[in-house]
């Protein structure tokens, strides 16, 4: 065993961090995505573990594994990564920084080691079998059962923002009509609002953005007119929690989970969206299912990511 890395690679920040032989999180070290060609965000990553070995004054060959966590889809057979958002086409990312760091890489969908560092470490501490799902640009979910991430047929297990819906009529970022992400998503959420206020909702958010500055507002706005007191921004969260119960009700009745960690932008509008969500997930669960399942947010912040990725390249590459 060593010391290993734990890279969350977003599309706007990169965040590192380095983990002792118990899995303990020694320091960060985090800057703006080097977006230029996939040589320099490479680069970048390799720079980014040098830097964090130096400040905790540890040699490079007292380093056993590099995890990475990125927003793309990673072909588990060839381990070759396409990112929309990164220069990453058919890449092989872990291979290519194998080379630099002279260390074992592995390389896995965000959300996955999100979800993963969460049931090891997170609010899934202690629990078998964790549900998670992230409610951020996009929405996935990962599933983690006796500490194991399963992937399924071809890595795409998880794709439950994907599932279309006939009564929602938005077009999808993916290219499907009516899909789950169209409504739940932060962006769902404030396309949820100015749809609202277009049909003729009145109150705080309508007096804030009148219909030439209504393309600005985003999930932040809804979440703030509520605190301040409207009640269409609460219906808003109320309706996005019904969505989303549409899909974690089969999902629990599927796979018994637990716990379902709900994260993200929409989710850390607390209990105005939590309370609504388990209601309606309870009201159409058997009581069996009900008794144990707990519908909670995630508890390690910005770091799931870095402590999953962390322990997945641990337990992958070391043991
Ligand atoms: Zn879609």
């Amino acid at each position: 065993m060593g010391y290993r890395i734990g890279i969350d690679v977003g599309g706007t920040n990169i965040v590192a961090g380095l983990f002792d032989e118990d899995g303990n999180l020694l320091g960060k070290s985090k800057a703006s995505t080097i977006k230029t060609s996939s040589a320099e965000l490479l680069g970048q990553l390799a720079s980014l573990c040098g830097e964090l070995l130096e400040e905790q004054q540890i040699s490079g060959r007292l380093l056993a594994a590099v995890g990475v966590g990125l927003p793309g889809f990673i072909n588990s057979e060839t381990g070759l990564v396409t990112a929309a958002n990164l220069p990453l086409q058919d890449n092989p990312v872990a291979e290519r920084l194998r080379r630099l760091l002279d260390v074992p890489v592995t390389v896995e969908n965000d959300v996955k080691m999100i979800v993963y560092g969460e049931s090891l470490r997170g609010s899934g501490q202690g629990l078998s079998h964790v549900l998670g799902v992230t409610l951020g640009t996009g929405m996935a979910s990962a599933w983690v059962s006796e500490g194991r991430l399963h992937g399924g047929s071809g890595g795409l297990a998880g794709e439950i923002g994907h599932i279309a819906f006939t009564d929602i009529p938005y077009v999808c970022g993916c290219g499907m009509r009516g899909c789950l992400e169209t409504v739940v998503s932060a962006s769902g959420v404030a396309r949820q609002a100015r749809d609202g206020l277009s049909s003729g909702w009145v109150g705080l958010l309508a007096d804030r953005f009148p219909p030439e500055q209504r393309e600005e507002l985003t999930s932040k706005d809804v979440w703030q007119a509520y605190q301040d007191g409207d009640a269409f921004a609460g219906q808003v969260f109320q309706r996005t929690a019904y969505w989303l119960s549409r899909v974690l009700v089969p999902s629990v009745a599927l796979l018994s989970p637990d716990v379902i960690i709900v994260g993200g932008g929409v989710a850390s509008a607390g209990e105005v969206f939590f309370e609504p969500l388990r209601a309606y997930v309870a009201e159409s669960l058997h009581p069996l299912y009900r008794e144990r399942l707990m519908i909670v947010p995630p508890s390690l912040g910005e770091d799931s990511g870095l402590y999953g990725s962390a322990e997945y390249a641990a337990k992958r590459l070391i043991v």
